[in-house]
C-alpha cells in the first residue's frame, strides 16, 4: 500500500499522472483532502472510480485517532494513533497561551533502552514513514474543522529516537514546513534525541532551523552509561560538542532535558558539573521529575528536592526552567498508553 501522506505536492502529482492519469488539477484536489485528513469517500470533488482504484492500492490517513484521553485539569489532550498495519503509536496535545504543541512519536517503540522510558521496553518494532508522522499532526488539526493549523507547535518527544530515524524525520520536516501544506515554521518544531553524536552534526548540515533537545539527564559519563546505552558510545563532551556545531550552524539554542531520580542524578554535585558541562554554551535546562514506570522500580525527585536543584543550578548562572508536568491525571510519560492499551488488548 502506498502512504499518500509522504508524498510533497509535486511527488503526489507526478505519481497520480503516472499511475492513474491524473490531471494536475485533480492531485491538488487529492492533496488538500489528504491535509484533511480525509479517507477516500470523503473526497466528494474527485470520481467515484477514482477512489475506489486509489482506494484498492493506497492509503489516504496513515494515522488514525483511535483513542482521546482528555484532561480534567489542564485540558491536555492525549491520542493513540492507529496506523495502517495496526500498530499504535502515541500523542499528546498541550495548549499555552501562544499555541498548541503537539507531541508526536517517530517509531513504533524503540532500541535506545533507556532505563527509564516506557517507550523502549519492547524495543524497536518498526520506523515510522515521512507520512506516518506528519498523519498525527494532520489527524489532530482535523478535529477542529476548518483550522488545518490548529498545531502551531511541534516536539518529536513521542516514542522513539528521531535521529535513529533520521531520513523519515528529515522528509517529515520537510513536508510539514512546505507552504503548500500545512507551513509550519521549523522554529515552532522541536527535535529531542538522546544524543546520537554523528547525526547531530549531520542534522546541523542540511540547513533546517529546528530546535534541538539533548535528553541528557547525567552530566557524569560513567552514571549516564548506567541509565542510558548511548553513553557507552558517546562521552557527554563529544555530545556538547556536537551541540555547540549544532548552535553554531542553525543559530538555535540548545534544550536541555534533565529528568531527576530521586538519588541518581538530584545531587549539589550533579548540579555544579552540569552547570560546567554547559558553561560558555547557549543552553537552555528544562528540569523535570521522572514521571515513574512501573517495570523499571525508579523513582522520580520529591517537589523540594526539585526545588533545590532548580536553585543550584540558578547560582551556578545556568539558564533553567521546571518544565510543566501536563496531564498527569490521563497518563504518565512517554510510552505508556500505548502500553496499557496493548496490555488491555491482549487481555493481560
Ligand atoms: N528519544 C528521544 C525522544 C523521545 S523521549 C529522546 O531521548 O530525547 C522524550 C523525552 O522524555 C526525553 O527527554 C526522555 O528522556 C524523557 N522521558 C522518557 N521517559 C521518561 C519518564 N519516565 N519520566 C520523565 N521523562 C521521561
Amino acid at each position: 500500500m502506498t502512504l499518500l501522506q509522504d508524498f510533497s505536492l509535486s511527488e503526489l502529482t507526478d505519481f497520480l499522472t503516472a499511475n492513474y492519469q491524473v490531471k494536475p488539477f485533480v492531485a491538488k484536489q487529492i492533496f488538500a483532502w489528504l491535509y484533511k485528513s480525509a479517507d477516500f469517500d470523503a473526497m466528494t470533488d474527485v470520481s467515484k472510480t477514482l477512489r475506489e482504484q486509489l482506494s484498492a492500492s493506497c492509503v489516504a490517513v496513515s494515522a488514525k485517532i483511535v483513542k482521546t484521553l482528555s484532561s480534567q485539569t489542564d485540558g491536555t489532550q492525549k491520542f493513540l494513533f492507529e496506523l495502517q498495519d495496526g500498530n499504535v503509536v502515541e500523542g499528546v496535545l498541550m495548549s499555552y497561551k501562544y499555541g498548541n504543541t503537539l507531541c508526536v512519536s517517530s517509531q513504533v517503540g524503540c532500541r535506545m533502552g533507556c532505563k527509564f522510558c516506557a517507550s523502549t521496553l519492547g524495543g524497536l518494532v518498526r520506523n515510522l514513514s515521512a507520512g506516518e508522522i506528519l498523519g498525527q499532526v494532520l489527524a489532530v488539526n482535523a478535529l477542529k474543522e476548518g483550522k488545518e493549523r490548529h498545531v502551531t507547535n511541534i516536539v518529536l518527544m513521542g516514542s522513539g529516537e528521531p535521529l535513529d530515524n533520521f531520513d523519515n524525520v528529515v522528509k517529515f520536516l520537510r513536508l510539514v514546513s512546505a507552504p503548500e501544506g500545512i507551513n509550519v515554521s521549523l522554529r515552532n518544531v522541536s527535535l529531542s534525541t538522546c544524543g546520537i553524536v554523528p547525526k547531530i552534526r549531520e542534522l546541523a548540515q542540511m540547513d533546517l532551523p529546528v530546535n534541538l533537545t539533548l535528553s541528557l539527564h547525567n552530566p557524569d559519563n560513567e552514571e549516564r552509561k548506567q541509565i542510558m546505552p548511548v553513553a557507552n558510545a558517546y562521552s557527554v563532551e563529544e555530545t556538547m560538542d556536537a551541540c555547540r556545531y549544532y548552535f553554531e550552524r542553525t543559530g538555535r539554542r540548545i534544550n536541555v532535558e534533565y529528568t531527576l531520580i530521586d538519588g541518581q542524578n538530584d545531587s549539589y554535585a550533579h548540579a555544579l558539573k552540569l552547570a560546567s558541562l554547559l558553561r560558555g554554551m547557549s543552553a537552555h535546562v528544562n528540569v523535570i521529575a521522572l514521571n515513574p514506570v512501573k517495570e523499571t522500580g525508579l523513582k522520580g525527585t520529591s517537589e523540594k528536592n526539585l526545588k533545590r536543584f532548580l536553585q543550584y543550578l540558578e547560582k551556578q548562572g545556568v539558564s533553567a526552567t521546571r518544565r510543566r508536568t501536563m496531564g498527569q491525571d490521563i497518563e504518565g510519560a512517554c510510552g505508556q498508553l500505548r502500553r496499557r492499551y496493548l496490555e488491555e488488548k491482549n487481555g493481560n
